[in-house]
């Protein structure tokens, strides 16, 4: 019998379809691939987890993990700004709420995804360079899929990549030494793809990555019947954008859940505002990046760090400008100011802790309030992408991950011969 094909990857260029994992079509570099899948139909299935939405995933099976979106309407929070209609998607850590993403932010729902699509396609090595959150989440699914990951991480970081379980002895993790900043970390990353051949997770072109971010817009949809108005979440790449917006196009194609697309609002953390610089402007491409030097001093006075990227996939067809025209998005700025004032009143008003890109978010719908970008009578899903991480150091017992090698400057790794050599 023929096996059914589960999904195939689109160019948002050119039209032309893959059926292999890849980053890029072979003709058009400037375009995103796009998962076509066969189910046009919103579907659930039993899983307690993300891979309830497996039939919108590109892994077909799952695996046994407590992963996954979580959504409920606000308590506080939404009657303290008027919002009839405020829903929030809690990619944290909360168990009483039945949040269960326990490297505490929205990362897992880009790691078991892409490890189980990676696992399914027969790849078992990839690297990966990190501020934190995505170390944490990848160490994490590859500790329990007992698959390798070489991870790669500033040393002032290094104290950011814990795990809430043993980590697995295929986990690996390169530091670099003195004044490395991310993009050089980056740079390596890339250097050790290019020499031995070992797959990257691919970021905002990894398309398990997307999906998986999605997965609090179809969550919203299980629950609701419905679609939000307004989308809101704090961004770096503004990979969780475009993954809203093509979740969105899905349930739009089921036909139940309406015409409209849920409005984009991209909330970025001052002064790192390349997109929000770039939209406001209408230009279609981003400002040119300020020297190295800059940037990293921008970094260092940023409240939310993790929001910081200097490369996000703005022009690029099926990016963050088309997700944002698409959907008539707006963007906005915030300062470290308007992040900790929100981050009070929402814990205070929700009762959970949450992280600094989620408190940049909570800033980002008190701007679209005051601005009548969204009005009181709206249904709107605020994307908190990351809190609760004092559960998770009370619940669980907490290992550092250790280096397993130490690299200045720009190292040769000429005279190796093989990958595994890189850790001997
Ligand atoms: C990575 C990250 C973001 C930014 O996500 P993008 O959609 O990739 O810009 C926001 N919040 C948290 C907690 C993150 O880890
Ligand atoms: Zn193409």
């Amino acid at each position: 019998m023929k096996q059914k094909i589960h999904s195939v990857l689109k160019c948002l260029k050119c039209g032309r379809e893959y059926n292999d994992h890849r980053l890029f079509c072979d003709d058009c570099k400037d375009a995103l691939l796009r998962t076509e899948y066969a189910v046009k139909e919103f579907r659930t299935g039993k899983e307690k987890n993300i891979f309830r939405f497996k039939t919108w995933l590109p892994a077909s099976e799952g695996h046994d993990t407590r992963i996954g979106p979580c959504v409920f309407p606000s308590e506080g929070f939404g009657r303290a700004l008027g919002l009839k209609k405020l829903h929030i998607a809690f990619s944290g850590y909360w168990p009483e709420r039945g949040a269960l993403n326990i490297t505490g932010t929205f990362k897992d729902h880009e790691a078991a995804p892409t490890m189980e699509y990676f696992r399914e396609k027969g790849i078992h090595d990839i690297v990966l360079s990190s501020v934190g959150n995505t170390a944490r989440a990848f160490g994490y699914a590859c500790s329990k899929l007992n698959m390798n990951c070489c991870i790669i991480v500033p040393d002032k970081m290094l104290e950011r990549l814990w795990l809430p379980c043993k980590p697995s002895a295929s986990v690996k993790v390169i530091v670099l030494q003195d004044s490395c900043d991310y993009a050089a970390a980056i740079k390596l990353g890339e250097k050790i793809r290019a020499q031995f051949n070992v797959m990257t997770e691919g970021g905002a072109r990894n398309v398990a990555r997307r999906d998986g971010m999605g997965t609090t817009v179809l969550e919203f949809a299980r629950l609701t019947a419905d679609m939000p108005e307004h989308y809101v979440q704090a961004i770096g790449s503004g990979t969780g954008g475009i993954a809203a917006y093509e979740a969105a196009i899905r349930l739009r194609q089921d036909g139940r859940f309406g015409e409209r697309l849920p409005c984009l609002h991209l909330v970025q953390n001052s002064p790192f505002t390349l997109i929000h610089e770039a939209w406001q402007s209408h230009s279609e491409t981003l400002p040119k990046p300020a020297s190295n030097s800059e940037e990293m001093q921008k970094v260092q006075t940023m409240y939310a760090d993790v929001l910081a990227n200097t490369t996000p996939p703005y022009a690029l067809v099926g990016g963050v400008r088309d997700s944002l025209k698409a959907t008539h998005g707006q963007t906005y700025a915030v300062t470290r100011e308007d992040a900790v004032k929100a981050k009070s009143e929402f814990e205070r008003k929700e009762g959970v802790s949450i992280n600094e890109p989620s408190a940049c978010a909570c800033a980002g719908l008190k701007q679209a309030v005051a601005a009548k970008k969204i009005r009181p009578d709206q249904i709107v899903l605020l994307h908190i992408t990351g809190g609760g991480y004092d559960r998770i150091h009370h619940d669980f017992k907490i290992h550092r991950l250790k280096p397993d090698r130490i690299i200045e400057g720009n190292p040769d790794f000429s005279s190796l011969r093989s990958y595994e050599q890189l850790f001997n």
